[in-house]
C-alpha cells in the first residue's frame, strides 16, 4: 500500500490556475480598455472622414450599434465556451462520483465478505479505532458498532498486555523497514473463548499526516491446533505421551552441553521393565499397552519439573536429570523403582498387574562425557541390575579416575 503525502491531495492543478476574481477583473479591464479605445479612436476617425453633422450623427449611431453587436457576439462566444466547459466538468464529476460510489460498494461487499475482519486503527498508544469491518462479529463476538464504541484496541478487552506489546514491537519494526507487519497472537472472544488470530497489515500516513495501521485479522485457531498436533506427533510417543526417542536424545545433548559449559553434573537413568513379555503373554498385548502407559505416568509424575522422561522403544525408558550427582541420582532411581513396584495396574477385567523395573544410572562427568558414552554406560548398568536379580538399581563404573567428583 502506498504511503500518501499530506500535500499531494490532487488540488495542485487547481491551485496553479489564477483565481476567478482575478480572471473576472482582468476581463473587465480588457473590456474597459477596448471600449474606451473604441470610443476615442472611432470618434476621431468618424470626425476626420465625415464632415456633415447629420451624417456624422448617423455614423455615431451605427458605430454604437456596431460596438453593442461586436461586444454582444464576443460575450456570447465567451459565455458559450465557458458554460460548455462547466457542463462537461459537471458530467465528468457526476461520472466520477458514480464510479467512486460503485468502488465503495464493491469495497464494502469485499470487506464484509472477508473470512475475518478488516481494520483501520490510529497508530497511537491506545490503537484508537477508525474502521472495523462487519466480519469482526464472527471473529470476536462483538459487533463492529460495539467495538467502535469501546474506542480502542487497549480498551477492547480482546487481548492481554503481552500481545499488545508484541504487536507494537512488530508494527514499529515493519514501519522502520517500510514493509508489512504479520503477527499471530491469542484473543479472548466476547463469549470468553480463546482464539489464535493472524494479523497482517501496514502502516501509512493519511492526508492530515496522522499515522494509521490498516490490515486484516484472520482466525487461525485450527491451523494453530494442527501445528501443535504435528509438533506433538514429532516429539511425543503416541502410546505413553512421553517424549519420543528423537526428542529425548535432543534434550539429552542440549542438557549435556549446558552441564559441560557451566561445570555441572547430569545423571541419566536407563529403565527396562522386568519380564514384560510375560505380561503380554498372560494378559494380552492391549493389557500390556495399558500397563506401559500407566507405568509411564508413574515415572513422569515421580520426577522434578526440570527432568525429562522419554520412551526409547519397547518397554525401555530414559530419564534425564539435569544438575544431579550420584547420590541424588541413586535416590531418584530408587524412588522410581519403588513407585513402579508399589502401584499395580488394574485391568478392565479386574486383574491387578504388578510390574518391576531394573534401572541403570550414569552420571556426567564421572561415567562419560558425551551422549553415546553416558547412554552406553547407563545401559550396561541396567543389564547389571538385571543380572543382580532384577527390580533393582545399579550405577555405572567410573570411566576414569575421578579427581573432582560433582555430586
Ligand atoms: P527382561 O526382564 O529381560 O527385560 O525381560 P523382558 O520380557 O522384558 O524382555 P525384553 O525387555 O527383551 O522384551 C520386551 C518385551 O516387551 C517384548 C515385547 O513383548 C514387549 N513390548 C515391547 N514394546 C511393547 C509395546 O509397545 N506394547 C506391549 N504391550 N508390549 C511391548
Ligand atoms: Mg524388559
Ligand atoms: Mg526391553
Amino acid at each position: 500500500m502506498s504511503q500518501g503525502r499530506p500535500e499531494d491531495n490532487g488540488t495542485a492543478p487547481l491551485q496553479a490556475n489564477r483565481s476567478p476574481l482575478r480572471r473576472a477583473l482582468w476581463a473587465a479591464f480588457v473590456y474597459l480598455l477596448v471600449g474606451l479605445a473604441w470610443i476615442g479612436f472611432s470618434d476621431q476617425l468618424a470626425e476626420a472622414w465625415v464632415q456633415d453633422a447629420r451624417a456624422l450623427s448617423e455614423v455615431q449611431t451605427w458605430k454604437g450599434f456596431l460596438f453593442v453587436g461586436v461586444t454582444g457576439i464576443t460575450l456570447f462566444i465567451v459565455m458559450f465556451r465557458q458554460l460548455r466547459k462547466d457542463r462537461l466538468l459537471l458530467m465528468v464529476q457526476v461520472r466520477q462520483r458514480k464510479v467512486m460510489r460503485e468502488h465503495e460498494r464493491q469495497l464494502t461487499v469485499l470487506l464484509n465478505n472477508l473470512p475475518g475482519m478488516a481494520f483501520r486503527f490510529r497508530n497511537d498508544q491506545l490503537g484508537s479505532f477508525i474502521f472495523i469491518s462487519d466480519g469482526c462479529e464472527e471473529l470476536t463476538g462483538y459487533s463492529a458498532e460495539e467495538l467502535m464504541r469501546k474506542g480502542s484496541l487497549s480498551k477492547s478487552g480482546l487481548m492481554g498486555d503481552d500481545s499488545r506489546y508484541a504487536i507494537a514491537q512488530e508494527v514499529a519494526e515493519s514501519i522502520r523497514q517500510q514493509g508489512f507487519f504479520s503477527i499471530e497472537f491469542p484473543i479472548t472472544r466476547k463469549d470468553g473463548r480463546d482464539l489464535w488470530v493472524w494479523a497482517r497489515g501496514t502502516g501509512l500516513t493519511d492526508d492530515e499526516g496522522s499515522r494509521l495501521l490498516e490490515g486484516i485479522v484472520l482466525d487461525v485457531s485450527r491451523q494453530k491446533a494442527l501445528e501443535q498436533e504435528l509438533e506433538e506427533l514429532a516429539t511425543k510417543d503416541p502410546l505413553t505421551g512421553l517424549l519420543n526417542r528423537r526428542e529425548l536424545s535432543r534434550i539429552l545433548a542440549e542438557e549435556l552441553e549446558r552441564a559441560h559449559r557451566y561445570h555441572r553434573s547430569l545423571a541419566i537413568l536407563w529403565i527396562d521393565f522386568d519380564h514384560f513379555k510375560k505380561v503380554n503373554d498372560r494378559y494380552g498385548h492391549a493389557a500390556g499397552d495399558l500397563v506401559l502407559s500407566t507405568a509411564s505416568r508413574i515415572l513422569d509424575s515421580s520426577v522434578r519439573g526440570v527432568d525429562s522422561v522419554g520412551r526409547f522403544g519397547g518397554e525401555e525408558f530414559v530419564v534425564v536429570l539435569p544438575e544431579m550427582g550420584q547420590t541424588e541420582a541413586l535416590d531418584t532411581a530408587e524412588r522410581l523403582r519403588q513407585a513402579v513396584r508399589d502401584k499395580p495396574v488394574i485391568l478392565a477385567s479386574g486383574d491387578q498387574v504388578s510390574v518391576t523395573a531394573s534401572i541403570g544410572i550414569a552420571v556426567y562427568p564421572i561415567h562419560g562425557s558425551c551422549v553415546e558414552e553416558l547412554s552406553a554406560e547407563a545401559d550396561k548398568a541396567m543389564y547389571r541390575a538385571k543380572m543382580q536379580g532384577r527390580d533393582c538399581v545399579a550405577i555405572a563404573q567410573p570411566a576414569r579416575p575421578i579427581h573432582n567428583e560433582a555430586t
